[in-house]
């Protein structure tokens, strides 16, 4: 019997196991940390053995094939191991991908994944269909495919699930967009970084759709490697010939869809872009309109994306705690009118900051830097932005912007960076932040 290996037991590790085993493979699973006692059980249930702790060489080089998940890095030593003998190294995607028949919708970009995931399965679950969430959101792909219980997937993909796809093939792809990020993954090369999230495209020929931001600056750099003979559906902010033109605060699409931007659930112009994009994902597979206009009312974005949360004393709090990038300020920045107080910082993935400089000019009458990377951020806008203040307490960060802010201020935790310096994680750095907000709404 062949062996398929694991490596890494979380949600798609555990998943990918036991679409292996119900496949018919002999299966063992490698983590080199713990498993959560729930996953455990279902290696047990289905009578896979595992080890935790460690990586066993032996056990894992003599697989036929491994699935490796995502947070494993390609410079591990156990990784380097694996390509010296030459053995397939997938991701759960690839590998799940080949036990199903289901159309499959697959979402990359550096920013905006899990916004246009999160709407695209909307879309198509409002209007009826049998269809499972899936990627680096919710429940594990495999195990869904094992269940077979959908005739439609939506699949947020990573560029680090993308670097081990190879005959992938969904039948929409959508890339939305390319900035920096994850350089540390990359070798510190963006070019590396582009070339796995056009991996999205590899296999794109003539029956599928590949849809994308047109006036993206990184992916029109590369525009020659944009399939050749797919589907191709743009989005753009000034060319009337797009797929789906955003024009005087309007989604104006080829298919006569018609909203005005202020009706719409999400707000700001990343926002258009991501609506743009599941709402031709959507058509794509063949939903009405009238059946996509019904659905947008009800849609309720994930938290922690731009997220209000609450207003003392007509100052207005915002939670975008999931901003862990530069460009992904730059949109928050460009999302509101009023004067914003911008908290920002933490751990710092090798940004460069320039891109928000004449945002934070004309728009920011505050920073607060909170994090272990503050002296980066200060240096960098000592001479731009009028007052900076650091910290690593953020509710020495909080009350310093409550001191600043006026009637019809925005405060924006936006911070461009990880959280793992004060925080488990962005959710507890957003958590952390509204619970102050509510402390603050509940004293006055
Ligand atoms: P991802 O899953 O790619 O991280 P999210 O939808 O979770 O994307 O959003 C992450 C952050 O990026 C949030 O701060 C959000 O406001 C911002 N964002 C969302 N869509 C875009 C976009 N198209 N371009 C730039 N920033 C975006």
């Amino acid at each position: 019997m062949s062996k398929i290996v694991i490596l890494g037991g979380g949600e798609s590790g555990v998943g990918a196991a036991l679409l292996a085993k119900h496949q018919g493979f002999e299966v063992f699973l490698s983590d080199q940390g713990q498993l959560k006692p729930e996953y455990q059980q279902n290696l047990v249930d289905a009578g896979i053995s595992f080890e935790q702790g460690t990586h066993t060489l032996s056990q894992i080089l003599e697989a036929q094939e491994i699935i490796i998940s995502p947070g494993i890095p390609e410079k591990s030593p156990i990784v380097k191991e694996i390509k010296q003998k030459n053995i397939s190294l997938v991701s759960e995607i690839e590998f799940a991908s080949r036990y199903t028949n289901a159309k499959i919708i697959a979402i990359t970009g550096s920013n905006g994944k899990t916004t246009t995931t999160l709407l695209t399965y909307h879309l198509l679950k409002e209007a009826g269909l049998k269809v499972g969430l899936a990627g680096n959101i919710g429940q594990s792909f495999a195990k869904q495919v094992m269940e077979n219980q959908h005739e439609y997937y939506v699949l947020e993909i990573s560029s680090f699930q993308l670097d081990r796809c190879f005959k992938f093939s969904p039948d929409v792809a959508v890339l939305l967009n390319i900035t920096p990020d994850h350089l540390d993954r990359y070798e510190y090369q963006f070019e590396n970084y582009i070339q796995s999230k056009f991996r999205i495209f590899q296999n794109a020929g003539a029956p599928q759709t590949c849809i994308y931001w047109s006036e993206d600056p990184v992916l029109m750099s590369h525009a020659q490697a944009l399939p050749k003979h797919a589907q191709l559906k743009t989005i753009s902010f000034s060319d009337a010939n797009a797929e789906m033109l955003i024009q005087n605060n309007q989604l104006i699409g080829r298919s006569q869809f018609h909203l005005a931007l202020e009706d719409a659930p999400l707000k700001g112009p990343h926002n258009a872009i991501n609506m743009s994009a599941a709402i031709l994902a959507a058509e794509s597979v063949g939903i009405q309109l009238a059946d996509i206009y019904q659905a947008l009312k009800t849609f309720q974005n994930a938290p922690h994306r731009l997220e209000p949360c609450g207003t003392w004393n007509g100052v207005q709090f915002i939670n975008d705690s999931k901003a862990t990038n530069v460009d992904a300020v730059y949109y928050a920045l460009n999302s509101f009118q009023q004067p914003i107080i911008l908290l920002i910082g933490g751990v710092d993935k090798g940004n460069e900051y320039e891109v928000l400089d004449e945002l934070i000019k004309s728009k920011v009458k505050g920073m607060i830097c909170l994090g272990t990377d503050n002296k980066k951020l200060e240096s960098h806008f000592g001479n731009i932005c009028p007052q900076i203040f650091s910290t690593d307490n953020l509710q020495l960060a909080v009350q310093k912007s409550i001191d600043w802010a006026q009637a019809g201020d925005v405060v924006l935790l936006s911070p461009a960076c990880a959280s793992f310096d004060l925080f488990k994680n962005y959710e507890d750095r957003g958590n952390q932040f509204k619970a102050m907000v509510k402390l603050l709404q509940d004293g006055e």
